[in-house]
């Protein structure tokens, strides 16, 4: 069995980005900028603003946060959406999610210019990764992505089963591995609270991507011998072993599925430690033009 280590390649990656940087520096070109919104305090979204703010930094990006108390009205947000989205000095920026209930999610996510969209969530963006067109992907189809190509994991004519169905994860990765070209040209099953024997099926998957957000939902009896394991879930269990009082699960039973496995990711460890790597991806190409000329 191997580790899919998202440490390691999560590394590897913002290496190879601030690489690319210090060549775009050396011939005078312009740093990339990502700029956040942050509407409110919310601890959660504080964290990851601030950890994005230090990848950053540390591939030689500029950074910058816009706050904004969670009064602001929608219009408001909107105004200063625009205003990024006509300003040459930003080459990329995302708008922290949650956001408070009288905004809307989706209403704020299509007024951003779809050029600057480095999250990947604008329709357009979508769309035109469903259709296998250059497009900014979102951070956690991605990451997934890039921990196939990274460990050269075959995928051609692979049975690739996801647990999940969400339009941040499930969804856009079955799209993505059934594409023409690698890291495709899966035969893929989706499946979700409504599919029925769903350990019948798992037991079939050469890749297997659960993103469930249930705590080790997938036992052994469920996974093929020699299967892809990738567990994107994140469950904070409480926990009387550990200091904190609490403890982060995967949606796998990883002691007892990973004897099973080929490759297998870690929770902590696996696919969120290259989300962020993503958005320094999707900033790089921003600045560099790649998708959109
Ligand atoms: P959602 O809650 O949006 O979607 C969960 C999906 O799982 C739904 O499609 C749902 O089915 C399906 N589902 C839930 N329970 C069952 C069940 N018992 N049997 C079958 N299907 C079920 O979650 P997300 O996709 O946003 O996230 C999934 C997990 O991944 C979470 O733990 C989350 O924290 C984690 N995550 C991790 C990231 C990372 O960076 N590593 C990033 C994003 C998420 P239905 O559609 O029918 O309701």
């Amino acid at each position: 069995m191997i580790l899919l280590d998202g440490k390691i390649i999560s590394e590897q990656v913002k290496a190879e980005i601030a690489l690319e940087v210090e060549n775009i520096k050396r011939q005078g070109g312009k740093v990339p900028h990502l700029v956040a919104i942050l509407v409110g305090h919310d601890g959660g979204s504080e964290t990851y603003v601030a950890n994005k703010e230090r990848s950053c930094i540390q591939v030689g990006f500029r950074s910058t946060v816009f706050r904004f108390e969670d009064t602001i009205t929608e219009s408001k947000l909107l105004y200063e959406i625009n205003l990024l989205n006509n300003n040459p000095d930003v080459d990329g920026f995302i708008v922290q999610m949650p956001l408070p209930k009288h905004i809307s999610e989706q209403k704020v996510i299509e007024a951003i210019d779809p050029k600057k969209d480095v999250d990947g969530f604008h329709p357009l963006n979508v769309g035109r990764m469903t259709i296998g067109m250059p497009a900014y992907i979102s951070a956690t189809p991605d990451g997934i992505v890039e921990l196939l190509r990274r460990y050269k994991i075959e995928t051609s004519g692979k049975h690739c089963v996801v647990l999940g169905r969400s339009n941040i994860v499930g969804r856009p990765i079955s799209n993505l591995l059934s594409l023409k070209g690698y890291p495709g040209d899966c035969t893929v099953t989706v499946c979700h609270s409504r599919t029925k024997n769903i350990p019948e099926i798992t037991r079939t998957a050469d890749i297997l991507i659960v993103a469930l957000g249930q705590a080790e939902f997938v036992t052994a009896n469920m996974v093929k011998e020699g299967a892809v394991v990738i567990d994107v879930g994140i469950n904070r269990i409480k926990s009387e072993t550990t200091k904190s009082g609490w403890k982060l699960l995967g949606d796998v039973k990883f002691d007892e599925v990973a004897p099973k496995c080929s490759y297998i990711t870690p929770v902590p460890g696996g696919v969120g430690l290259l989300t962020i790597v993503s958005l320094l991806k999707n900033t790089l190409k921003a600045a560099k033009k790649e998708i959109y000329g």
